[in-house]
């Protein structure tokens, strides 16, 4: 009797039964599975937590040959590893910290026969330094054991993702290296523009299947919080965990290491359990804590954007930003950490302007070359919207968040929802919206006007809401126009309502670093020009500006 070549669908329900001991496909991983077997190209989009591991890994155990994983971090190559080792699936990692030794001898088991390994690990700056992985990956090649390539995080690839790492652009070679060996891009985060471009500098053309998902997190709960001042959002801070989150773990993000430890710091001194987690520990420290973290012995992790990538917990009940994240990208991702578990997660975002000028002051001062001026561009227009973002108190977080992606999402899926509804859909509309174009024309007047002095924003507002006070009536500012133009909004709505202008080129600010701070001043910006030209060539209803407030 003739035995049946088994298929590949078989072969795929026998290894997701028996080797990974699950049962239900995800969304899109059964799709990507027989894509992958069937050589093709894949690019994989899925939220964090989706389980794009699978849609590599269980090829790579059908394949014969082994399957290279190009991974940005340690930690993640680390934590991936370790989830194999508990599967028995034969894996390596060669990352910069293994000795040589160790090297050798992961290089010796590829040479075998039967290479040694399913898959192996490797960090991106390997690829092009190492000649000896070259030479391995060479002779696998000809020995057609070189299974796959596949580029964990690949919007590193794109200088206009959130992510770009330089160490990521050589990986264009391995298309060209190894034209016939498939690649597989997997990733949480990337824009329509972000992807065209990821497949540009891998030289992937026409052939590929795209696989994209929802972005919508549908379990998390988005919020934006005004931050009066650092005190007062620490002990903000603290309250809503003793109040809502008793024995709940969380993140706390943080703009600096130094940020980190003080918020910690105040958090122990408040009778919770908080850790610090940043770059500037030691690796021992930071794999205790981790330990720690994973096992639930630490209540809060306050961390900097470096941790996390990749860390598998699921039960993360909040996720707070003590200041603004970098990008809208990052956003997703870094809040993306809460609620892995399908349960219901918050996100807990504190803004000010301050945090704001800092980032973008950090983004400008940045000389290290690998900022190139569009770089820093990428960067600035980045936590524009971030900002932008954070000030618009009317449009359905959900909406803004995934048309970041391409996607359309309609509010009236988040608002109504009762428990998961985001702070704008629970808040009631205020119906009327307030036409701003005539009090922004105002406002860019008062800053020519205002050429010659320092004005910072709050001294701006101070004008605005006819302040009366003595810096103010000593300058003569009193008499100006826009004195008092704006006392029918509060502080927060002409914050927003400037900040709209600055991210929009109206206004545009001017660092002076006084010591070891920095003082933006405010000045009528590129765009100003256009927006007096067409209030004077207005016609009814053009309205340029249109600000909810
Ligand atoms: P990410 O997309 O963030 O890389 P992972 O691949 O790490 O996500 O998967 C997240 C979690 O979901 C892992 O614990 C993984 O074992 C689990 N997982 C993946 N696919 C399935 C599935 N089909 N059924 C159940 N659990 C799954």
């Amino acid at each position: 009797q003739q035995v049946m070549p088994e298929t590949i669908e078989n072969q795929i329900l026998n290894v997701f039964h028996h080797v990974f001991k699950l049962s239900d496909f995800r969304h899109n991983q059964w799709e990507a599975l027989i894509a992958a077997l069937h050589h093709h190209d894949c690019f994989i989009l899925m939220p964090t937590g989706g389980g794009k591991s699978l849609c590599y890994q269980l090829p790579a155990i059908i394949d014969s040959g082994v399957t290279f994983v190009i991974a940005p971090l340690r930690s993640l190559i680390f934590d991936q590893k370790q989830r194999l080792n508990l599967l028995n699936i034969p894996c390596a990692a060669l990352t910069g910290n293994i000795s040589p030794e160790e090297a050798n001898e992961i290089y010796r088991d590829l040479y075998k026969d039967i290479p040694a390994y399913k898959i192996v690990f490797i960090t991106p700056e390997k690829i092009s330094m190492s000649d000896q992985l070259n030479n391995v990956l060479r002779d696998l090649y000809n020995r057609q054991l070189l299974a796959r390539f596949v580029i964990d995080e690949c919007h590193c690839v794109s200088e206009w993702g959130h992510d770009f790492r330089r160490d990521y652009s050589q990986l264009g070679q391995l298309r060209l290296n190894y034209p016939e060996i498939n690649l597989t891009l997997l990733t949480a985060t990337a824009t329509p523009r972000v992807q065209q471009d990821i497949l540009q500098q891998l030289n992937i053309n026409g052939n590929y299947k795209l696989f994209v998902q929802s972005f919508n997190r549908s379990n998390l709960i988005y919020e934006c919080i005004p931050k009066e001042n650092t005190d007062i959002a620490l002990s903000q801070i603290a309250n809503l965990i003793k109040i809502n989150y008793q024995n709940q773990c969380g993140i706390i993000y943080c703009f600096s290491r130094a940020e980190c430890d003080r918020t910690a710091q105040y958090l122990l001194a408040h009778n919770i359990h908080a850790l610090s987690y940043h770059a500037g520990l030691n690796d021992a420290l930071r794999q205790t804590i981790h330990m720690r973290w994973i096992n639930n012995e630490c209540q809060v992790i306050c961390a900097t954007v470096a941790f996390g990538m990749g860390i598998d917990k699921n039960n993360v009940r909040f996720v707070i930003h003590f200041s603004i994240p970098q990008s809208i990208e990052g956003y997703y991702q870094e809040s993306g950490r809460a609620g892995r578990d399908g349960e219901i997660a918050n996100c807990h975002l504190f803004f000010c302007y301050d945090d704001y000028i800092r980032m973008k002051r950090l983004i400008l001062n940045d000389d290290e070359s690998k900022s190139s001026k569009q770089t820093k561009q990428v960067r600035i227009n980045n936590i524009n919207c971030v900002y932008d973002y954070c000030l618009n108190n009317v449009t359905c977080r959900r909406t803004q968040l995934l048309e970041y992606f391409g996607e359309i999402f309609s509010s009236s899926e988040c608002k109504g929802t009762m428990s998961t509804e985001c702070d704008n859909c629970r808040q009631d509309f205020r119906t009327s919206s307030l036409d701003c174009t005539r009090i922004s024309i105002e406002i860019l007047k008062l800053l020519s006007d205002l050429n010659q002095t320092n004005s910072t924003l709050s001294y701006i507002i101070d004008i605005l809401r006819g302040v009366n006070n003595k810096t103010i009536r000593d300058a003569g500012h009193h008499r100006l126009r826009a004195f008092n133009l704006c006392q029918q909004l509060t502080r927060l709505d002409v914050e927003r309502l400037i900040s709209r202008l600055i991210t929009d080129g109206y206004v545009k600010q001017e660092f002076i670093e006084q010591q070891s701070s920095v003082t933006a001043y405010l000045r009528p910006g590129t765009n100003a020009i256009q927006l007096t030209s067409l209030s004077s060539q207005r016609s009814g209803s053009t309205t340029k500006i249109h600000i909810e407030l």
